[in-house]
């Protein structure tokens, strides 16, 4: 199961499989962890952006 990592500040959702250090994931000051894609797709709706650097691994668009 993917597990994503969301920034709360920079509204940024990342994939812990495929983050890497162009995400700068280890200056994130809010960060929360869930595996839960509901809540995922509840933060699209109010403007958070899928990282295009951990989804990018995998081609495009993936949930
Ligand atoms: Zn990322």
């Amino acid at each position: 199961m993917t597990t994503f990592i969301i920034d709360h500040k920079d509204k940024v959702i990342h994939k812990s499989t495929f983050i890497n250090d162009m995400c700068n994931h280890r200056s994130i000051i809010s960060r929360e962890d869930t595996n839960d894609s509901h809540i995922i797709e509840q933060l699209q709706s109010k403007k958070y952006t899928i990282c295009k650097h951990c989804s990018s691994a995998l081609g495009s668009n993936l949930l």
